[in-house]
């Protein structure tokens, strides 16, 4: 069965799925996006990722093409026509097609102008073996922008990062500021767990995408009554962690074995880690009612 996606009011065999050339997005990378896991046909903390979008647009002065009410419609039509129980949710938005001048277009006609496409692609969700080994993360200097906090599609920095982190066996690259401190992954948030049991993940400025998976483990770790410090942490610090974690929509929470060589613990997922996954797995699965709002 072919794939569907969701291209400016059309859905249309993801093999036809095409924007046009002068398209902000393509030129400019004048953008922003979200990715939402559906798993199982249920989609995960779907309402933070909408509160990060339409805040993104927001900082961007990009009109969002339709309501949020909308969009979620879109959505659900979208899961519907592509019948994939375990998928990832791609949601972009542009500021739309115009003739190539790095300022922004006149808007005749707000919100028409932007661009949306949605894509809908099979994922395994499960994770089954970097759960039961492990991943590798390595370091690699941060060389974004500043604005971080904004979930924009210009990813080139993130695209060597992880090409590093490949080259290197390694399943994440975790960048460090020019400050000697680690930000965040190239697509996850940065977790370490500190030998007195102090949950460790920097606070949330305009240094870091403030992860919607991010909100929802910290509300689950404060249930769970660990200490939690939102602060910066080098990576000497975290080759001495007990344990460490990315976490993202894609991945939930994985494990991390070893950073830059070192071996984290005693180089086996640990405990914490998996109860702090459990809490998101049962929250994904629906057996806590409510939706985290993302609150940036
Ligand atoms: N940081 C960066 C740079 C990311 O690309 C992602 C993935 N969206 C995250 C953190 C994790 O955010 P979330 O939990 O919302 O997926």
């Amino acid at each position: 069965m072919s794939r569907i996606a969701y291209v400016n009011g059309r859905y249309v065999p993801l093999q036809d799925a095409a924007v046009h050339v002068e398209d902000r997005g393509y030129q400019f990378a004048d953008g922003v996006y979200e990715v939402i896991a559906l798993r199982g046909n249920r989609l995960v903390d779907a309402q933070g990722h909408y509160d990060r979008l339409w805040r993104s647009m927001g900082e961007l002065q990009i009109e969002p093409p339709m309501t949020e009410a909308a969009m979620k419609l879109v959505v659900d039509q979208l899961i519907r026509r592509n019948r994939l129980p375990d998928a990832l949710i791609y949601m972009q938005v542009t500021r739309g097609v115009a003739a190539r001048d790095f300022k922004f277009p006149k808007s005749t006609n707000p919100g028409r102008e932007s661009a949306l496409v949605i894509t809908v692609r099979p994922a395994k969700l499960d994770h089954t073996a970097q759960l039961r080994d492990g991943v590798k993360v390595v370091t690699t200097p941060d060389q974004r922008w500043k604005r971080r906090d904004i979930k924009s599609v210009a990813l080139l920095p993130q695209v060597l990062a992880k090409q590093k982190a490949a080259e290197a066996g390694a399943f994440e690259a975790w960048m460090v500021d020019d400050d000697g401190f680690i930000t965040e992954g190239s697509s996850s948030n940065a977790w370490i767990l500190t030998r007195d049991k102090k949950l460790v993940t920097r606070q949330a400025t305009n240094m870091i995408l403030k992860g919607v998976t991010r909100t929802s483990l910290l509300r689950f770790a404060e249930e769970q009554g660990i200490a939690i410090e939102e602060r910066a942490f080098t990576p000497e610090e975290a080759y001495e962690a007990v344990e460490a974690f990315v976490s993202s929509a894609t991945t939930f929470l994985l494990p991390i074995v070893e950073i830059d060589g070192h071996v984290i613990g005693n180089g086996k997922p640990g405990s914490f880690g998996e109860k702090l996954r459990a809490a998101y797995m049962a929250y994904a699965d629906g057996e806590r009612g409510d939706d985290t709002r993302w609150v940036a």
